[in-house]
């Protein structure tokens, strides 16, 4: 079994997903994934997905190893804006011909991106496996990993190309990409007991930034969108926060489950469109945050607890009564 089949596999039986766990055993053993009709629109391929979920990282050049049309196809579907650096709207590909398909394209990958290291040079590289230089068994594993000691640089392979499923599973093998690579691999500067990770936050056409300022409010310091107007050494960082907050319809459910499982970050699904939910997601924030500052076996734990407790129920009744009157 190669190693996309077995992370397809994997995903296919999400344990965190509710919908999944309800199944009886044999429904479950079918997976999740509907089996795309060939020429039906059936919302992008499973690289468009993974390109969508890391695409707005904006500080990283995203490199579609593939024929032309796959980068033409996804680029900026979404229309994710970024509060600094642009290098993620620059559409870079390998733009494989026929005679990368006859003598493999993996060189070709190399040289690109070497180039761009050497004429951009961002803190990372993220490389799309696509379906053409998948099914002539280029390696973008291996390539990655000779240009990442070559340069000194992260060079990320994302293995989702467009055979292996839906775009909602090409989200989470994006997911797998970061968990695999990125998290965990730096340290934030300073870390704060209210840190917590968005994930599942695009930051389409500016939403992140209508909430931003509600949760600077409370006192709440987003470590890493996952992606949303995300750099590069937050998502790096993400492993140090306190809480998270799952976003867009357990797209990458399978990180804020593995965070929780490797990292100890608990998280919960919540939106932030209307009233009732934004007053939720806000409590339930809250809510985490308080409950983890206890470390078991202190003796300072009551006393951290209470002290996070109160400026947490003042900031929150405050806001409410400012913004969400009964
Ligand atoms: S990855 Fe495959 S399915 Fe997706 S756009 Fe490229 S060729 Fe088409």
């Amino acid at each position: 079994m190669s190693a996309l089949t077995k992370k397809v596999a994997e995903l296919m039986h999400e344990p965190g997903c509710a919908k999944n766990q309800a199944k009886s055993e044999k429904e479950r053993k079918k997976g999740c994934g509907k089996q795309l009709t060939p020429g039906a629109a059936a919302g992008g391929c499973a690289f468009d997905g993974a390109k969508i979920a890391l695409q707005p990282i904006v500080d990283v050049a995203h490199l579609v190893h593939g024929p032309i049309a796959c980068e033409g196809n996804s680029w900026d579907s979404r229309h994710v804006f970024s509060s600094g650096p642009s290098t993620y709207r620059t559409g870079f590909t390998t733009d494989l011909g026929e005679l990368d398909v006859i003598y493999g394209g993996e060189k070709r990958l190399f040289r690109a991106i070497r180039e761009i290291i050497e004429k951009v040079d961002p803190p990372a590289v993220f490389v799309y496996q696509t379906c053409v230089p998948a099914m002539i068994g280029d390696d973008i594993d291996a390539v990655c990993k000779a240009a990442r000691e070559k340069f000194g640089k992260p060079v990320i392979p994302v293995n989702a190309p467009g055979f292996a499923g839906s775009k909602n599973l090409g989200n989470k093998l994006g997911g797998e990409a970061l968990l695999e690579h990125v998290i965990g691999t730096e340290e934030p500067e300073f870390t704060t007991p209210c840190d917590i990770n968005l994930i599942g936050e695009y930051n389409v056409v500016g939403e992140l930034w209508q909430v931003k300022p509600l949760l600077d409010e409370l006192g709440i310091r987003i470590l890493a969108t996952i992606s949303g107007d995300a750099r590069y050494h937050d998502i790096a960082c993400a492993h140090r926060a306190r809480a998270a907050m799952m976003l867009c319809s357990q797209a990458l459910i399978n990180v804020a489950r593995k965070m929780e499982e490797h990292y100890g970050i608990p998280y919960f699904e919540g939106s932030f469109y209307g009233i009732a939910d934004m007053s939720d997601a806000l409590r339930n924030i809250a809510r985490l945050l308080v409950e983890r500052a206890p470390m078991s076996g202190s003796s300072t734990a009551p006393k951290v607890s209470s002290a996070l407790d109160r400026p947490f129920r003042a900031a929150i009744s405050g806001f409410i009564d400012r913004f969400l009157p009964s």
